[in-house]
């Protein structure tokens, strides 16, 4: 008996638990949202990522688990589906022991940390010798990652769900209720996925009061950093961050940055610009030619994305409202990405979980 499966939104939380989803023949899954891939919105925080794979969750929990959970989905991508769009890249991470307690040092603190959890997720680990180090740099990391270009591996996620027989459609709902009576198919929907990310604040039915925005400004320009480059702050505000990533198939490097909590800001601020591109080239040079300052900087675009976060972490749970059996999946600040995979998976099991309760109703 075919299960009908309504996907509420298409960032990367919505693709990828639709792409899982829709690997079963048994689920008919249709994706519905106001933005789709090729859409830049400050509403759609998918498209504004680097995007790259740098574990922030603490050490025990949930967080941890989907970060090292979505490793190897995202290496398999990698190895075989060039095409989507993701590569990999040598990654260093510097920690400066006075960004802790900051809004930037708080976020990176498990990332920057000596001998991380991570170091035997991620290949070609390595601690920096502390010789090696800048003046202020109390340690530094080296590893393998990937960074990902968002224009290419948002759409080809769409793809491998419309080769699996998922549906798009484009809707502006005011209560999640209403998605379980837009299913392609006409019948009603057994199950409704909520994947709006930070709209799920305001979304009828869910109104969910911990969700909040943590501001992110990056400038993308045409150099090439070769390597990716963190640091856990800056010495220009503590909401202020540092990182580079040059993203496969000529997608640009992105210049990051900030995580301005409760901001809801969408337009690019021309002095954090400016402050991100000088960052950049002190802790990368390479992006310039020797001598050359900001001016060597070729720009593509500046831009302003809004990270989903939630107090207490993402949302990844059963519910019901008015009738409707919901599986949520929203929430995931700066680490969507990172963290896909791990959460898709569980999401596809609480999905089983709901659809097997509804069969046993019935007997
Ligand atoms: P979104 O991408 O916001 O998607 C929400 C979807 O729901 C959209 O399709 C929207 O149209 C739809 N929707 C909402 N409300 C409705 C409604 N009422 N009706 C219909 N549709 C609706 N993460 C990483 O892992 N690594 C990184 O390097 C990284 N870098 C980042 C850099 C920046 C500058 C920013 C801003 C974020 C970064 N992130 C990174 C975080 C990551 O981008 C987010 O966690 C992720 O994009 C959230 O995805 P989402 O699918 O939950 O939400």
């Amino acid at each position: 008996m075919p299960k009908n499966i309504v996907v509420l939104g298409a960032g990367v939380s919505g693709l990828t638990t639709a792409y899982l989803l829709s690997k079963d023949p048994v689920n008919q899954v249709t994706v519905l949202a106001k933005h789709m891939p090729g859409d830049y919105d400050i509403e759609y925080a998918s498209p504004w990522a680097g995007a790259n794979y740098m574990p922030v969750g603490k050490e025990g929990s949930k967080h941890q688990e989907w970060e090292r959970n979505t490793w190897a989905p995202l290496k398999e991508i990698t190895e075989k589906h060039p095409e989507a769009g993701i590569h990999f890249l040598n990654t260093l991470i510097y920690n400066r022991k006075k960004d802790q307690g900051s809004a930037t040092g708080d976020w990176f603190s498990e990332l920057v940390k000596p001998n991380p959890w991570y170091k035997d997720v991620v290949p070609d680990f390595k601690s920096i010798p502390k010789e090696k180090l800048s003046g202020d740099m109390d340690n530094a990391q080296q590893f393998t990652s990937v960074c990902i270009n968002t224009a290419i591996y948002l759409p080809w996620l769409v793809g491998q769900c419309v080769k699996n027989g998922a549906v798009f459609k484009r809707a502006v709902l005011k209560h999640i209720t209403e998605a379980a009576s837009a299913h392609h198919t006409g019948q009603p929907a057994d199950v409704v996925v909520n994947c709006t990310g930070l709209a799920s604040k305001i979304l009828g039915g869910v109104a969910d009061g911990k969700m909040y925005p943590a501001r992110g400004q990056i400038v993308v320009v045409r150099n090439d950093a070769g390597s990716m480059y963190s640091t856990s702050g800056t010495d220009d505000g503590p909401d202020e961050a540092l990182y580079t990533m040059t993203r496969a198939i000529g997608g640009g490097t992105i210049l990051g940055g900030t995580y301005q909590k409760h901001n809801w800001d969408a337009l690019p601020d021309p002095n954090i610009a400016n402050r991100i591109m000088k960052r950049a080239i002190a802790v990368a040079p390479q992006l310039v030619k020797p001598g050359q300052g900001i001016e060597g900087l070729d720009i593509i675009r500046h831009g302003v994305g809004l990270r989903p976060l939630r107090e207490g972490g993402p949302r990844l749970e059963k519910d019901e409202v008015k009738g409707v059996k919901i599986v949520h999946n929203y929430g995931h600040g700066g680490f969507g990405y990172q963290a896909s995979f791990g959460c898709a998976n569980e999401v596809v099991s609480l999905v089983k979980e709901v659809l097997q309760s509804k069969i046993r109703a019935k007997l």
